[in-house]
């Protein structure tokens, strides 16, 4: 009855924990929920106010198609502010958040027979991203301890002729992992000189806590080929409000906007109007913010390296960490056998409402995705509960 095209995808495996953790907590159970992708913060007031303003002053009509001209050259102040790159609005295009931006950018670039790089473990879109458009999505291996820098030899064994697309995300959901300028340089060059495009998806760009962002278009002369997704769902606590943009060369962002025009028609006006005010107003939010995530997941990772048996690496941002479970698995609790990271997941979520996302869904079956976008007390709760269902797993 439908499409062959709608077979290729599975449903978002961390909306539908998102939505289970809702479902519960309208029964009035006391869920921890670690699994959402966004930041416990309010959006700033002087964004809402923003968008009050747009509402009272007529703001409220179609706008072109790519996004306006304001936000636009917003949008190419802020990339010469925070990551010195030059753009200009013919660079731009706006979307409906990231997501929209790196869906459309994959259907106007892959197709049939071609091949598109992603890192293992990933962000659970980007192979529905490639595969919706018949391409194919070929995993490379990362190293763990390294925050998930590629594993050399393989990307290097799995580049061929087909290789059409190359997929970055420093820092990356699920793990927290950003990668060194070694790394970046590397992949950067290994992906040029073999004419893929490359897709760097940078929304949690401002959330890095050991060092100093770098955005990838920045580590090459020549940007053609370089599509830079950003988002202003997570540095501004915006994720409802969806409005995400890409960087790029003029013929591929007229190709998105020609795309979204005729599937969108435009991102929402006054999302837009209150975007230009989060990327060009006060940024002293983004410096708090960071603070308190950081300390948060000095909280979280240091709690879960003092459990037995978990190892949690130090991720350097977003506001994930990814803990090796393995430990666990082919083990039992009551009798009850744990086959994968999935069945331990569901296990901390029915005898302990803690709410997580399996390794499973993200590639990487020894582990399991926390968010720690929630307070203090709750990770306390949370670590007290993990250690006394995890001390019965035999
Ligand atoms: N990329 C990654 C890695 C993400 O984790 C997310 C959201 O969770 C997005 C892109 C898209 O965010 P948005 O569409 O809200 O901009």
């Amino acid at each position: 009855m439908f499409s062959k095209r709608l077979d290729r995808i599975q449903p978002s495996a961390t909306l539908a924990m998102t939505a289970k953790a809702a479902e519960l907590r309208s029964q009035g159970i006391d869920v921890l929920n670690f699994s959402v992708g966004e930041p416990d913060f309010n959006t700033p007031q002087n964004i809402i106010n923003a968008a009050k303003d747009a509402m009272d002053q007529g703001f409220t009509k179609y706008t072109p198609g790519s996004g306006t001209k304001e936000l636009k050259e917003a949008i190419c102040t802020k990339f010469k502010r925070d990551n010195n790159l030059s753009y200009s609005t013919e660079n731009i295009v706006v979307s409906c958040g990231g997501k929209h931006a790196l869906y459309n950018a994959c259907q106007v670039l892959f197709e049939h027979g071609d091949e598109v790089i992603i890192f293992s473990p990933y962000w659970v879109s980007f192979p529905d991203f490639v595969s919706v458009t018949g391409a194919k999505p070929i995993f490379v291996k990362t190293k763990p301890d390294q925050q998930y820098e590629p594993d050399f030899i393989d990307l290097l064994s799995k580049i061929n002729k087909n290789t059409k697309g190359i997929i970055i995300n420093s820092p990356s959901n699920p793990t927290g992992g950003v990668w060194g300028d070694e790394a970046i340089q590397r992949t950067l060059d290994l992906a040029l000189k073999n004419d893929l495009w490359v897709f760097s998806d940078e929304c949690y760009e401002q959330l890095v806590y050991d060092m100093k962002f770098k955005s990838i278009a920045t580590f090459s002369s020549n940007k053609d080929k370089i599509l830079t997704f950003q988002s202003c769902s997570k540095t501004y606590a915006m994720t409802g409000w969806r409005i995400g943009y890409t960087a790029g060369s003029p013929s591929v962002i007229k190709a998105m906007s020609k795309l979204q025009g005729q599937s969108t028609s435009c991102p929402n006006s006054i999302a837009q109007h209150a975007a230009v005010e989060a990327l060009i107003g006060e940024q002293n939010i983004i410096a708090e913010m960071v603070t308190i995530f950081k300390k948060r997941r000095d909280l979280i990772m240091n709690g879960l390296n003092n459990i037995n048996h978990i190892i949690c690496d130090k991720p350097k941002g977003a506001f994930y960490v990814f803990p090796d479970i393995s430990y666990f698995l082919n083990k039992t609790y009551k009798g009850k056998l744990i086959n994968s990271s999935n069945d331990l997941s569901m296990l901390l979520l029915n005898e302990k409402s803690i709410v997580t996302v399996s390794g499973d869904s993200f590639g990487s079956p020894d582990n399991i995705r926390f968010s720690y976008a929630t307070s203090d007390d709750i990770i306390n709760k949370m670590l007290e509960r993990l250690e006394s269902v995890l001390s019965l797993i035999k």
